[in-house]
């Protein structure tokens, strides 16, 4: 039975060891001392914490739908819950998302401009988009462009979206076509298409459930940061150990000096020059509301986004009164604690600060040419019997079902 290493324990290393567990020896590295990378919660006082984020989950892939519910109960175990996500204004106007859909319930002014733009839209010939300040304003118009794309966008991103390359995009945003924006409108449709427009939520648990889960019957060294594998008479050596196979679900930035015994120094170059964004995700309780997202344009501070994760399941809400609920208050980058409290005084919805932790990897950045050299850099090893799986080995903007799927299509060649 051939031995396999597995580096990493978050989803994709997990969904890796499930797929390969009866097929070959396998063993998981975890530098953490717990599984779960980035979908990890925990409990303070009762509540749960989604140390990054506030993970849903659902999937247009419908392999990885069929797997992933072989895992758990569906009815007994998950809500199945409608999207309910809104946008909160400087001036207190509240619009539900995605702003295009719900464009009627601007002022007049703002409502006339936009319809000039939608005008202006159609008419005008489709220019190339470099960037994703140009697709924003070729797709929504100067209107919603400046109401709330730009001044989202520049608190997620730190830089001019002109910055911001557009590589990512496909299947991450919305692309309505005029007559769809109009049409919405006329009939008040709430988008749909999206992935998350409804989602899976554990009822117990979070995303921890699904951490557990997929341990489950899987030998994991947690506590184990692996800095080199070795490839040698054929075989791949780690901390002394023989591996047929390793499988890396970790960060690509560590690949350059991980590996030894196989010659990639010509990627150490590109691979340093990856940028990257990280995310401080402050636990909260809030004030009770109807949302599951909420969109914070404003700023008068610089969080993001608020996740109620306590809308998702009421055991998120340990002894919290009736009137607050738990929640996550996204902050791009590393923010310091006293910028925080600074922060939340000026976030609606009365935020008291329970805890937070910095996430230094988030949001990859893709360039023009990274998905070419991560293919390049993927044969050489797969050759070796290396293969690279995972948001940060693949830099790629996955959302969990699309980690598993890429965990899928990985392990194709060893089963
Ligand atoms: C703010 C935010 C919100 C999100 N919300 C959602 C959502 O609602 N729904 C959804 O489907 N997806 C969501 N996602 C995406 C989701 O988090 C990822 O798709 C998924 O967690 C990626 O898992 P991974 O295993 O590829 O990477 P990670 O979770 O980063 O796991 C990598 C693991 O490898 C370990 N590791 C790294 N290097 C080494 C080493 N040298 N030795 C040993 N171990 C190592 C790390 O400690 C880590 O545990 C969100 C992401 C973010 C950032």
């Amino acid at each position: 039975m051939n031995k396999i290493a597995i580096i990493g324990a978050g989803v994709s290393g997990l969904t890796v060891a499930q797929l390969l567990r009866e097929k070959a020896e396998v063993v998981v590295f975890e530098k953490e001392s717990k599984a779960g990378g980035l979908i990890r919660c925990e409990r303070i006082d009762g509540s749960l914490f989604h140390t990054c984020g506030g993970h849903v989950f659902n999937t247009k892939n419908q392999q990885v739908l069929d797997w992933f519910w072989k895992q758990f109960d569906k009815d007994i175990e998950f809500h199945k819950t409608d999207r309910n996500s809104v946008i909160f204004f400087p001036n207190g106007q509240q619009i539900p998302y995605p702003i295009e859909n719900f464009a009627y319930l601007l002022d007049e002014s703002l409502q006339k401009s936009f319809i000039q733009d939608l005008l202006a839209i159609s008419k005008s010939n489709s220019q190339s988009i470099e960037n994703f300040k140009d697709f924003l304003k070729q797709r929504f118009g100067d209107t919603l462009y400046n109401l709330y794309f730009e001044p989202y966008n520049m608190k997620v991103w730190r830089r001019s979206l002109a910055d911001v390359p557009i590589d990512w995009l496909a299947g991450k945003l919305p692309m309505p076509t005029v007559e769809e924006i109009i049409y919405n409108n006329f009939n008040r449709v709430a988008e749909k298409q999206f992935v998350h427009s409804s989602f899976f939520y554990e009822k117990r648990n979070g995303s921890q459930l699904i951490v557990e889960r997929l341990a489950k019957g899987i030998n994991i060294r947690c506590s184990a940061s692996i800095e080199q594998i070795e490839w040698k008479h054929d075989q791949w050596l780690i901390n002394g150990e023989v591996f047929n196979n390793v499988i890396f679900c970790g960060n690509i930035k560590d690949i350059p000096h991980l590996v030894r015994g196989v010659e990639i120094s010509t990627y150490t170059q590109p691979i340093e020059a990856l940028q990257f964004h990280g995310t401080t995700a402050v636990f909260c309780e809030i004030d009770a509301n109807p949302y599951s997202w909420i969109y914070l344009p404003d700023d008068k501070y610089e969080a993001h986004r608020i996740i109620c994760t306590g809308n998702f399941a009421s055991s998120n809400n340990g002894k919290l009164t009736p009137n607050r609920i738990t929640a996550t208050v996204e902050f791009t980058d590393e923010i310091s604690k006293e910028k925080i409290s600074e922060n939340l005084q000026r976030i609606p919805l009365n935020p008291k600060y329970i805890t937070h932790k910095y996430n230094q990897y988030t949001y990859p950045i893709q360039q023009k040419d990274t998905r070419e050299m991560i293919l390049s850099l993927k044969q050489k090893l797969t050759a070796k019997g290396v293969y690279m799986t995972g948001r940060f080995a693949d830099w790629e903007y996955y959302n969990m079902d699309a980690a598993m799927a890429a965990a899928m299509k990985t392990i194709e060649p060893m089963i």
